[in-house]
């Protein structure tokens, strides 16, 4: 298997068509006689604009996923008016759009993470109270009561999870053997990032680099005129 975004979309027909699953969001009410459950959860830690490319495919497929947002993210900017319109499309088109949570800067007391969806939702953008665990510690499966979590045991157990983590393509041959024996529910975590169509990582790296420097430029270019002749005009559409 491949990682773009023909092979991204091959993989959801896959488990929709021939193994007839359905995707569900964390936040939808299941009927208890349910059989064949997915959860599709994409954790945005580099690209919010490869996000948006998956969000639409998904949408054409009639598939519903669930994405999570980093508030401190190094890769990019959540307050960024681009990056919040895409929130706001992701969830505008059906998704699941919540917060994906880093426990070593927000920790994981239930009134700080309730507070900060209230405040993201009140005066940024609509978000779904769900939130992912960036690099949690031990997995971190603690139940709340007033949002959810997409560890808490209800939808997470170890042998019915499964990831793209670090571009590794071991999940898939692991994913249709569940999908052949109709385990449920599976959660399959999908990097957005992964699914952009450069094969070579030095060249993929590039591109964020150079992305993230165009952002910054354009910042610079609009607010401080004396450095504005320093900087040259430049592509900033990356779609990575
Ligand atoms: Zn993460």
């Amino acid at each position: 298997m491949s990682f773009n975004y023909e092979s991204f979309e091959k993989l959801l027909k896959e488990i929709k068509d021939q193994n007839r699953y359905t995707f569900l969001r964390f936040d939808q009410e299941i009927t208890e006689d349910k059989e064949r459950l997915i959860y599709l959860r994409h954790d945005i830690d580099i690209s919010p604009y490869s996000a948006n490319q998956l969000g639409k495919i998904e949408h054409s497929i009639n598939i519903k996923a669930n994405y999570f947002f980093q508030i401190g993210a190094e890769t990019y900017n959540i307050f960024n008016k681009s990056v919040i319109d895409i929130m706001k499309e992701l969830y505008s088109i059906g998704h699941c759009v919540g917060l994906h949570v880093d426990e070593s800067i927000l920790g994981d007391s239930e009134n700080k993470l309730l507070s900060t969806l209230k405040w993201f939702k009140e005066c940024i953008t609509d978000v779904n109270f769900v939130v992912s665990f960036h690099r949690p510690t031990n997995t971190n499966n603690k139940k709340f009561k007033s949002f959810i979590n997409v560890y808490q045991d209800d939808f997470f157990s170890p042998d019915l999870f499964l990831s793209d983590s670090r571009k590794n393509e071991d999940f898939y041959p692991k994913l249709l053997n569940l999908l052949k024996e109709g385990k449920s529910p599976i959660q399959l975590l999908l990097h957005p990032a992964w699914w952009y169509p450069e094969e070579d990582l030095a060249q993929f790296k590039e591109l964020v680099v150079k992305r993230r420097v165009a952002e910054l430029n354009s910042y610079l270019k609009k607010n401080f005129q004396n450095i504005k002749r320093y900087i040259k005009d430049e592509d900033s559409n990356f779609g990575l």
